[in-house]
C-alpha cells in the first residue's frame, strides 16, 4: 500500500531542450531532468528537489490538496457562470485607410445608427455580469462619431442606473482625432488602443493612408494621450501590431519602436487567415515556423530591453506566464477553455447582428454566417446566449474533447479557436495535427518554457505579473 502513495497524478508531458515538462490539468507543472522523469513516471521518485517540485505542483497522487484544487478550479472557471463581459460594437465598416490586411474602405460601407447603438448597449447590459467593457471598433470608429458619442453617454447613464461597472474602450487609427474628440474621450474615461506596425516605413507600407503619414499620426496621438493621461494603462494608450510577411526579420526594430514610443506592451501574434487577410494570404501571409522565428527574435529583444531597465512586456508571453506562474485567469478570451465565444464576449455588427466574437463577425462578411446568434433589434439576451453557435463553440473549444489537446502538455494554458478552425479547416473542430494556430501555440509555449528555465528570465516574468 505504501508503495502506491507517490504514484504520479494524471499528467501530460513534453520533451524540451531544457528537460521534460510535466503538467497537470489545473496548471501545476515541473521541469524535470530526463532521469528524474523516468523515475517519476514509474512511481519511483521518493525525495529530492524534483520530488518537492512535483508535490507542490499537485502531480503526486497521494499528496493532492483537494481544498486548493477546488479553489483553483472554481476561480479559473468562474467566468462560465457570469456571462460575457466584453462587448465589441462595430460602429462602421468605413475607413480612411486601405491596409494590406483589411478591405474596409471609405466607399459603400455601412454605419451603425445611433438608435441601433443604444439597442446594442441595452443588449450588453442584459448580460448578468457585474461589470462590462464596451469596445468601439470599425472600420475606423471615429468615422461614425455620432454613434460613438451616443453609445458612450447612454452606456454611462445605464451603468449609473444599474450599478454595473463599465469600461469604455476605443480602437482607432487616430487619423480623425482632434482636440474636441480627445476632450470627450478623456471626460468619459474611454481607454484607447491604436495600430502600430513598427517603424514608419513598415507601418506605412502596411497601412496605406491617402490622407497623409499614418505612422506620424499614430505616434503624435500616442504622445498626446500619454502626456494627458500618463503612459501606463488603463489611461495611457496601447497599440496593436499586425505581423505581415514584410515584418519578418524586423522583430527587433518593431520592439524598439514600441519602446521608443513608451508603449507598455508589444503584442507579437500571427495574422489570422480570416476574412480579408485570407484573400491576400499569398502576398502577406507566412507559415507558423516563419512566425515562430519572428516571435523568438522579438521576445529576446523584449527581454534584453528589460535587462537594461526598459519596462516593456511582450503580451503573448505575459498572458501565458500569468497562467503558468500566476495561476490566474488572464481574461484573454482566445486562450480560455472553453473559449470566449458568447461566454466571454459578444460582437455587434452595424446592422445590430450579434456574433460570438469579432472573428465570427468577419467570417459573416465573407458569407459564412455560422457564428451569427441573432439581432439586438429583435432577439432577447436569453435566446441569443443559449443559441446553437454558442453551444457549438463551447463544445469544440473544450480541450478535453479535442483528442490531441486532451493529451497536450500545454492544455492548462491554451485555448482552441472555432472561428480560426472554421476559416482555415472548414469546421468548428478543426484538426490539430495540421492546424496552423496549434503549431504556432506549441512553438510559443516551447519557447516560453525554455525561457522560464533560465532564472534571470523567470525573475523578469515574475516582475511582469507582480506589476499587472
Ligand atoms: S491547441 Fe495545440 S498547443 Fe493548444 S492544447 Fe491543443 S494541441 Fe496543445
Ligand atoms: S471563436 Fe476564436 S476568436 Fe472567437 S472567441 Fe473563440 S477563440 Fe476567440
Amino acid at each position: 500500500m505504501k508503495k502506491q502513495l507517490d504514484l504520479p497524478a494524471y499528467f501530460n508531458w513534453r520533451r524540451l531542450k531544457a528537460g521534460v515538462l510535466v503538467t497537470g490539468d489545473l496548471g501545476g507543472w515541473a521541469l524535470l531532468k530526463p532521469a528524474e522523469f523516468k523515475l517519476f513516471a514509474a512511481g519511483k521518485l521518493k525525495s529530492g528537489p524534483a520530488f518537492e517540485a512535483l508535490r507542490r505542483a499537485g502531480l503526486l497522487r497521494s499528496r493532492l490538496d483537494f481544498d486548493s484544487i477546488f479553489t483553483d478550479w472554481r476561480d479559473s472557471n468562474e467566468y462560465l457562470r457570469l456571462g460575457p463581459g466584453l462587448h465589441i460594437m462595430v460602429l462602421t465598416e468605413k475607413c480612411n485607410h486601405s491596409c494590406v490586411y483589411c478591405q474596409a474602405g471609405s466607399g459603400a460601407g455601412r454605419n451603425m445608427s445611433p438608435a441601433t447603438a443604444r439597442r446594442a448597449v441595452d443588449f450588453a447590459f442584459s448580460a448578468p455580469v457585474s461589470g462590462l467593457t464596451l469596445e468601439f471598433q470599425g472600420g475606423e470608429p471615429l468615422v461614425n462619431w455620432a454613434a460613438l458619442k451616443e453609445a458612450s453617454i447612454y452606456a454611462r447613464k445605464k451603468a449609473e442606473k444599474t450599478g454595473k461597472g463599465l469600461a469604455l474602450a476605443l480602437v482607432s487609427n487616430f487619423s480623425l482625432m482632434d482636440e474636441k474628440k480627445a476632450d470627450f474621450i478623456v471626460a468619459n474615461d474611454i481607454s484607447l488602443c491604436t495600430s502600430l506596425d513598427g517603424p514608419a516605413d513598415l507601418h506605412n507600407a502596411n497601412r496605406k493612408f491617402s490622407g497623409g503619414d499614418s505612422h506620424a499620426v499614430a505616434a503624435k496621438w500616442i504622445k498626446y494621450f500619454q502626456e494627458r493621461r500618463g503612459a501606463e494603462p488603463p489611461g495611457g494608450p496601447s497599440a496593436l501590431l499586425t505581423v505581415t510577411r514584410a515584418s519578418l526579420g524586423r522583430a527587433r526594430e518593431i520592439v524598439d519602436e514600441y519602446a521608443r514610443l513608451k508603449l507598455p506592451y508589444v503584442f507579437l501574434k500571427p495574422l489570422s487567415p480570416i476574412g480579408d487577410a485570407l484573400k491576400r494570404w499569398d502576398e502577406i501571409g507566412y507559415t507558423p515556423e516563419e512566425f515562430l522565428g519572428f516571435y523568438r527574435e522579438g521576445l529576446d529583444r523584449v527581454l534584453e530591453l528589460n535587462r537594461r531597465g526598459v519596462p516593456i512586456k511582450e503580451k503573448t508571453a505575459f498572458l501565458a506566464v500569468k497562467k503558468i506562474i500566476g495561476t490566474q485567469d488572464n481574461r484573454y478570451v482566445d486562450l480560455r477553455c472553453p473559449c470566449g465565444a458568447g461566454l466571454g464576449q459578444l460582437a455587434y455588427d452595424c446592422d445590430g447582428g450579434v456574433y460570438t466574437c469579432d472573428e465570427g463577425r468577419m467570417l459573416a462578411r465573407g458569407g459564412d454566417r455560422s457564428f451569427r446568434l441573432g439581432s439586438v433589434l429583435k432577439d432577447a439576451y436569453a435566446g441569443v446566449i443559449s443559441s446553437e453557435p454558442v453551444k457549438a463553440c463551447a463544445i469544440s473549444s473544450s480541450l478535453d474533447l479535442q483528442p490531441v489537446c486532451a493529451r497536450c502538455a500545454y492544455k492548462p494554458f491554451c485555448g482552441a479557436c472555432p472561428a480560426y478552425n472554421q476559416a482555415a479547416q472548414g469546421g468548428f473542430w478543426g484538426s490539430m495535427p495540421s492546424n496552423g494556430r496549434c503549431r504556432t501555440l506549441i512553438g510559443v509555449f516551447d519557447y516560453i518554457f525554455e525561457k522560464l528555465s533560465e532564472k534571470p528570465v523567470f525573475d523578469i516574468f515574475e516582475k511582469w505579473i507582480a506589476r499587472s
